[in-house]
């Protein structure tokens, strides 16, 4: 295996890549000015045809890294599939989609679809008889469409991994195998993981050819990111949560728990306490997964609380604290969990919250970590105002999305135009296949719902309501 230099120039700009002048074009549009470091060492490797090995953390740019490779080889004057990206879950199948589709668009006609479970089989295949350049899918429905003989694969070039870490703890090591054995040998591989379990080594092993490695250590900023760690007691554990929630009041904290079980405990007494919180975990519908996300990351609930397994990949901008209410047996996954927070060019806080029994496993992280930790105790934590700690901003449902065409500039002209609202009030408007999601200020919730209804989006009535409180 050959290991490309492990620190790429910074800030090297796009167009140091064999990349069309309309794909540089389309990156200045969508304010791509530079590389991310994995960008940097990965594109080059990927443009010259090699397969790849790359790890960097979340958040990291990865998506770009293989989309503009696959798009690169792609020929969308013929209608075949050439590239399939195969991701864990359907958010994050839907996530590069869009990414793909974005990256895409100086290029009129290229197809890209997504492939997944929970979502009925006849439209998937219809689609894919219209023609498809590009499949982004889960294995087991990607596998399901193999079977049936509704996806032909002999046209693939590339077949990416994308968060294959992930798609190894799910245990879809088999689903890969088979569509892995079904692409023709003559592909390019590339498999992009957050993390480096040993499982990865079997993987390419078994589907990559002389794979180059590009591996960026996952270092943060540790000056942006404030680690304080409180002895508790089993007891009083999930208690500590609110107490630093009401202490610290930050508007949006990822609270991490070892096991389902905890999360749903956790969620239940911070909502008894009156905080904004919703849980995270595989047991939700897709359609609640999709709203507990969009309200997490619009800033309409203060707190997500969530096991690894289900906050892993997710893209969460702005994070201004990360709680550890159980520590996790492994350093690596620490240093994760608490770099969700700290990024750009915020700070952020990463509290832990530690038993007797778990001192062993801070002492592993503190090892890996190097440098002593800040030991506080609880007893410091006083509520620093008598006022509830609410999200900024408030959620509101309307029926009708992509399927009705709506796009979110046709809301925020809405609110702007008739409605008579400020730019600055509304936040991120998310537009899913049946409703759309608006964040607005919380202070205008109400009247935002009431002057929506009253009035027309695209010319039309519609039907909106708060979603959250
Ligand atoms: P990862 O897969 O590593 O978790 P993503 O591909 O989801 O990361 O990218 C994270 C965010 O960074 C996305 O919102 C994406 O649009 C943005 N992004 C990616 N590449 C660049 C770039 N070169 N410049 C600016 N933003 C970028
Ligand atoms: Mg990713």
């Amino acid at each position: 295996m050959n290991s490309s230099p492990a620190q790429p120039p910074v800030g090297a700009p796009f167009s140091d890549l064999p990349l069309s002048p309309a794909m540089l074009a389309t990156l200045a549009q969508l304010g791509y000015d530079e590389m991310t470091p994995i960008q940097a060492a990965s594109l080059p490797v990927t443009l010259a045809g090699h397969d790849l090995i790359a790890q960097a953390k979340t958040g990291s740019g990865k998506t770009a890294a293989f989309a503009l490779s696959l798009l690169n080889r792609l020929d969308a004057r013929r209608f075949d599939v050439q590239a399939m990206v195969l991701c864990p879950t359907r958010e994050l199948a839907d996530q590069v989609t869009q990414e793909i589709r974005r990256l895409a668009r100086a290029e009129e006609n290229i197809k890209v679809l997504t492939l997944c479970g929970g979502a009925p089989m006849r439209p998937q295949v219809d689609s894919l008889i219209h023609g498809a350049h590009v499949v982004v899918g889960t294995p087991g429905r990607i596998l399901d469409h193999i079977d049936r003989g509704s996806l032909e694969l002999a046209g693939i070039n590339t077949l990416v991994l994308d968060e294959a870490d992930r798609m190894l703890d799910m245990g879809f090591f088999d689903d890969i195998a088979y569509v892995a054995s079904r692409c023709p040998r003559d592909r390019q591989t590339l498999l992009f993981s957050a993390t480096y379990p040993p499982g990865i080594d079997k993987l390419s092993q078994k589907f990559l050819r002389n794979p180059q490695e590009v591996k960026l250590e996952e270092k943060h900023d540790s000056s942006k990111i404030r680690q304080r760690f409180y002895e508790v007691e089993n007891g009083e554990r999930l208690q500590a949560v609110g107490r630093l929630l009401d202490h610290f009041r930050p508007a949006s904290t990822l609270a991490f728990c070892n096991t389902k079980a905890r999360c749903r405990d956790l969620v239940d007494l911070l909502r008894a306490q009156g905080f904004q919180a919703l849980a995270l975990h595989g047991e939700l519908e897709q359609r609640e997964r999709d709203q507990v996300l969009v309200q997490f990351s619009n800033r309409s609930c203060s707190v997500l609380v969530a096991t690894d397994v289900a906050a892993r990949g997710l893209d969460i901008a702005q994070l201004e604290a990360v709680i550890n209410v159980d520590i996790t047996p492994d350093p690596e996954v620490h240093v994760h969990r608490i770099g969700r927070t700290g990024r750009a060019d915020q700070e952020g806080w990463a509290f832990s919250l530690v038993s007797m029994e778990e001192m062993g496993r801070v002492g592993n992280i503190e090892q890996h970590h190097g440098g002593e930790f800040e030991w506080h105790a609880l007893a410091e934590l006083r509520p620093a105002s008598d006022e509830r700690l609410l999200p900024p901003m408030v959620t509101l449902q309307m029926l009708g999305g992509r399927k009705e065409k709506i796009r979110p500039g046709d809301i925020l002209g809405a609110l702007t135009g008739e409605a008579g609202f400020t730019k600055e009030q509304i936040g991120k408007i998310n537009v899913m296949e049946m409703s759309t999601y608006i964040a607005v200020d919380r202070a205008i919730g109400r009247e935002a719902v009431k002057r929506l209804n009253d009035g027309k989006v695209k010319g039309k009535k519609v039907k909106v309501r708060m979603l959250t409180e």
